[in-house]
C-alpha cells in the first residue's frame, strides 16, 4: 500500500494541504456508492478529523460532495439532488475552503494543546475529537493545578505567537520507531503493509504520527480560547478549545 493512495485514488492532500482545486477523472459512479476518482484532495476524515466538503465541476453542472466513506476505496457521498458525472468524465474537483482552512486551524491547534500539556504536566493525550472551529482532547491528568484554565490559555497562544513551523515528514516505518515510545505505538496502529510513516512536527514541540491536514506554522492557528476543563472521573480531564472569531460562532 503506498501512503499516499487509498484503492486506487491518488490522495492530493497529503503532500498539498494548501491545495483547494484541481483536475482529475471520474473512475467509478454509483447512485449508492457513490464516486471514485483518480486524484482527489478531500481528505477523508480520520485522527478526529472529519471529512472535507466541497463541489466537482463537469459539463456545465456540479455536484455536491457532502462526505466521504473510505473502504476499498475512497468513495465521494454526492448530494443526492445532484447529477452523478459518469465514469471517464473529466471533472474539475474542488474543497470547501473556509471549512477545510478552519479544520486545519483547528487540527493544528490540537497539537499545540497536545505538546503544551505534555511538556507542562507530563500526560498524555487520551482521546480527543473536532469540529471546525472548535474541538476537545482529554488527559489522564490526576489533579488539575490553581488557575490551570488561565496558566494553559497563556501557554497555547505564546506557542502560537512564536510561529513555530509545522512540518511533515514521510519516513521509512523502522527510521519512525526510533523517535519515540509515542510515535512507535501510533505506528503500530497503521496497517502492517504500510511501510512509510507520515509524521506531523510541530517544531520543538509535538511529533506525531498523523494523516491529517495542519496549518504551515502555529501562527496561522490564530487565537486559542480554553472554553472549559470537565472532569470526567478519576484522573480523566477533557480540555475543550475553540478559535474565537471565525465566523462560526453562534
Ligand atoms: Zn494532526
Amino acid at each position: 500500500m503506498r501512503h499516499d493512495h487509498h484503492g486506487r485514488t491518488h490522495r492530493l492532500e497529503l503532500d498539498d494541504q494548501s491545495l483547494r482545486q484541481w483536475t482529475c477523472a471520474v473512475l467509478a459512479s454509483d447512485p449508492e456508492d457513490g464516486i471514485v476518482l483518480d486524484r482527489s484532495a478531500f481528505y477523508p476524515g480520520g485522527g478526529g478529523q472529519p471529512p472535507d466538503r466541497g463541489v466537482l465541476l463537469w459539463n456545465g453542472v456540479q455536484t455536491r460532495i457532502v462526505g466521504v466513506r473510505p473502504r476499498d476505496d475512497l468513495w465521494l457521498v454526492p448530494d443526492p439532488e445532484d447529477p452523478l458525472p459518469p465514469i471517464g468524465t473529466p471533472v474539475r474537483g474542488a474543497v470547501d475552503d473556509e471549512r477545510r482552512t478552519l479544520l486545519m486551524r483547528t487540527h493544528s491547534g490540537l497539537h499545540v494543546l497536545c505538546g503544551v500539556v505534555f511538556r507542562d504536566y507530563g500526560v498524555p493525550v487520551t482521546g480527543g475529537n473536532m469540529e471546525p472551529g472548535e474541538a476537545r482532547l482529554d488527559f489522564d491528568l490526576p489533579a488539575v493545578p490553581p488557575d490551570f484554565k488561565e496558566t494553559l490559555t497563556a501557554a497555547l497562544n505564546a506557542e502560537v505567537a512564536a510561529d513555530r513551523a509545522v512540518e511533515v515528514r514521510v519516513l521509512p516505518r523502522e527510521q519512525a520507531y526510533r523517535l519515540g515510545p509515542i510515535i512507535r505505538t501510533a505506528t503500530d496502529l497503521l496497517p502492517p503493509d504500510l511501510e512509510v510513516v507520515r509524521l506531523v512536527d510541530v517544531v520543538g514541540l509535538d511529533l506525531q504520527a498523523d494523516g491529517g491536514t495542519h496549518v504551515a506554522s502555529t501562527r496561522q492557528i490564530g487565537r486559542i480560547e480554553v472554553v472549559k476543563v470537565e472532569n470526567k472521573g478519576k484522573g480523566f480531564r477533557r480540555v475543550r478549545i475553540r478559535l474565537p472569531g471565525n465566523g462560526q460562532d453562534q
